[in-house]
C-alpha cells in the first residue's frame, strides 16, 4: 500500500552533474530541495577516470571524486540527498506525484527536475566490461578520455554521426584511429562520411565486428574479425571507444512528455521547461549533441532556476 505523506516545493531525479547543480541552486535559492540517487548513484561519471576539461580542476580531478565532491556541496545547503530511486510519475495533475522504490512511498512535489541523463551502449564483451571498470582503457567518450592516447594507435566502433564525430576528434589526436564498421556502409550523414574519408590517419574496417579487447589490466590491442571473409586479426592498440549510441533513461516520463524519436525529452528552446508545467529537464536527458558535464551542470542550473521563476509566478515560493 503507499502512502501519500511528504509534499516538496522541489524533487530532483538523478545525481548527476546536472541533479546536483540543480540541486545546489534550488537549495540556495531556499526551495529546500529532495534529490533522488537512481539506480546509478553519480552517473555517467562514475565510470569516468580523470575528468580533465571541467573548469576550476587545474589538475583534474578523478570523476567518482568530483561527485562526492558535487554531493557534498548540494548538502552543503541542505539539500535532502536520498537513496532509492522514482518508479512512478504522475504529471497529469498539479501538484505532480512520484512514487519511490517499489511503491514504498508517494509523494508530491510542485516541481520536479528530471535529470535522470543517458546510458552510453556497449558492445556487451566480457573483455571490454572489465577493462572499462577496471579504468584500462574503454571509453564511451573521445572527448573526455582521447587525450589520454595522444600520439597513440586507436580504435573506435560505430558507424554513426556520433562514431565519425568522435573517429575525426580522435585523430587529431591520435596517431592511427582504426574505425571498426559492422556493416558495408556506414550510417553517419554524407557530410560526416566524407570527413571521416579525407582524414588520412583514419583507417576504416568495413564489415567487422570486435571479438575481444586484448589486455589484462590495460588495452594493448583488439581482436576483430571480419563477417564476409571469417578472417580475424589483432589491431594493437592503447584505446578503444565505443561510439554505438546512448540510450536517454526517459522511459519512465513517456506518457506524460514530448520525447523525440530516440527517446530525449523535448525541452521549449533556450530553457529547461517541458511540455508540462512544473517538469522542467536538464543534462543528459534532453541533450544528444553536447553530452558533456559542464553541458549538464550548466542546464541544472537553468533547471533550478525556471523552477524557482515557476513557483514565484504561482505564488508557491
Ligand atoms: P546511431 O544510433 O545513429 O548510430 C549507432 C551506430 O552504432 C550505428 O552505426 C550502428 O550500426 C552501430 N552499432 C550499434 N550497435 C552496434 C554493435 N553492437 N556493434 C557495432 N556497431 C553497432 O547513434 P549516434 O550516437 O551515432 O547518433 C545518435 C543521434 O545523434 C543520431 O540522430 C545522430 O544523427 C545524432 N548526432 C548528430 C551529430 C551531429 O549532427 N554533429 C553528432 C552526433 C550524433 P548499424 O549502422 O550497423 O546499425
Amino acid at each position: 500500500m503507499s502512502q501519500t505523506s511528504e509534499h516538496h516545493k522541489c524533487v530532483i531525479i538523478g545525481s548527476g552533474p546536472a541533479g546536483y547543480t540543480a540541486a545546489i541552486y534550488a537549495a540556495r535559492a531556499d526551495m529546500k530541495p529532495v534529490l533522488y540517487q537512481g539506480m546509478e548513484p553519480g552517473g555517467q561519471l562514475m565510470l569516468t577516470t580523470d575528468v580533465d576539461n571541467f573548469p576550476g580542476y587545474p589538475k583534474g580531478i578523478n570523476g567518482a571524486q568530483m561527485m562526492s565532491d558535487l554531493k557534498e556541496q548540494a548538502e552543503r545547503f541542505e539539500t535532502d540527498v536520498r537513496d532509492g530511486w522514482v518508479t512512478k510519475v504522475d504529471f497529469s495533475k498539479t501538484p505532480h506525484t512520484l512514487t519511490i522504490g517499489e511503491n514504498e512511498k508517494t509523494l508530491t512535489a510542485d516541481t520536479v527536475i528530471i535529470s535522470t541523463g543517458a546510458s552510453a551502449k556497449w558492445l556487451g564483451l566480457e573483455s571490454e566490461i572489465r577493462l572499462r571498470d577496471a579504468g584500462g582503457g574503454v571509453s564511451a567518450c573521445a572527448v573526455c578520455d582521447g587525450f589520454f592516447y595522444k600520439g597513440m594507435d586507436v580504435a573506435i566502433v560505430g558507424a554513426g554521426d556520433s562514431a565519425a564525430e568522435e573517429a575525426t576528434y580522435l585523430a587529431k589526436l591520435c596517431n592511427k584511429v582504426y574505425m571498426l564498421v559492422r556493416k558495408d556502409h556506414f550510417r553517419a550523414s554524407k557530410a560526416m562520411q566524407h570527413r571521416v574519408n579525407a582524414t588520412e590517419n583514419i583507417e576504416v574496417l568495413f564489415n567487422t565486428e570486435t571479438k575481444e579487447v586484448l589486455g589484462k589490466e590495460a588495452v594493448e590491442g583488439v581482436r576483430v574479425i571480419n563477417t564476409k571473409t571469417n578472417e580475424e586479426k589483432d589491431l594493437p592498440i592503447s584505446g578503444f571507444f565505443v561510439a554505438i549510441g546512448h540510450k536517454p533513461n526517459t522511459d519512465l516520463f513517456k506518457e506524460y512528455l514530448e520525447l523525440d524519436q530516440t527517446g530525449y525529452i523535448i525541452n521549449k528552446p533556450g530553457t529547461s521547461k517541458t511540455n508540462v508545467e512544473g517538469v522542467f529537464v536538464a543534462g543528459d536527458a534532453a541533450d544528444h549533441v553536447y553530452r558533456q558535464a559542464i553541458t549538464a551542470a550548466g542546464t541544472g542550473c537553468m533547471a533550478a532556476l525556471d523552477a524557482e521563476r515557476y513557483l514565484a509566478s504561482k505564488g508557491l515560493h
